[in-house]
């Protein structure tokens, strides 16, 4: 059975749903790589985001199933590493909302769980399927099951096609239908500032 799954921001200025959520419409992972690190310490998200690994909890899926229905104002979206991921999130009140590629005619959709609805997350998105990059993880993981490689990325690959031959990758609402460019400027942090947040980073673990 599949829902339409509630987020928002936590001011709630930025509300909509994502349609029609089932553990079989995407798969859900935490993800430790140093770049989704990166970008919740860029926000100064990290003790109520990250989990003690520094983890990620996100939701894989199509990006048509995002509806945005107020607050689209408030989208903004950076790049943290010569790397193209756009990383969305709200600047109203710093909440991480998602990972994407950086143009809609590529349709990647990762959620960050942190901003849907809490009472039906488990039920709609199934459980998590695994940890992606658990070797940049903080602390012990033991026990912890590895995921990714070529099954996640034939799931990646097959959702994008899907989205594309059907035409409903256009509905994303974050990028424009016809250009595909992002609907917020993305802002680019230079290496530079990028040490300066890594280092601040291991600060932040060493404590
Ligand atoms: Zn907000
Ligand atoms: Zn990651």
């Amino acid at each position: 059975m599949s829902v339409d799954l509630v987020i928002s921001c936590d001011c709630g200025r930025l509300a909509g749903k994502l349609r029609a959520v089932s553990p079989a419409t995407g798969a859900r992972y935490v993800c430790h790589c140093k770049d989704c690190q990166a970008f919740i310490h860029f926000l100064r998200r990290q003790s109520d985001v990250l989990d003690r690994n520094a983890g990620t909890d996100v939701y894989q899926t199509q990006p048509s199933r995002l509806v945005i229905a107020q607050g689209i104002d408030q989208l903004q979206c950076v790049r943290l590493t010569a790397k193209p991921t756009l990383r969305w999130y709200t600047r109203c009140c710093n909440t991480p909302l998602f990972n994407t590629t950086p143009s809609g005619k590529y349709p990647f959709l990762s959620v960050i769980c942190h901003c849907t609805d809490p009472n039906l997350r488990d039920e709609a998105m199934g459980p998590v399927r695994g940890h992606l990059f658990p070797a940049e993880a903080v602390g012990d993981m033991s026990g912890k099951v590895e995921a990714g490689g070529n099954r996640m990325l034939l799931a990646v690959l097959y959702r994008m096609l899907w989205e594309r031959l059907s035409g409903r990758y256009k509905r994303s609402p974050l990028f424009d239908p016809g250009t595909g460019e992002p609907v917020s400027a993305p802002e680019v942090m230079s290496p530079a500032d990028r040490l300066k947040l890594d280092a601040t980073i291991t600060e932040a673990v060493s404590q």
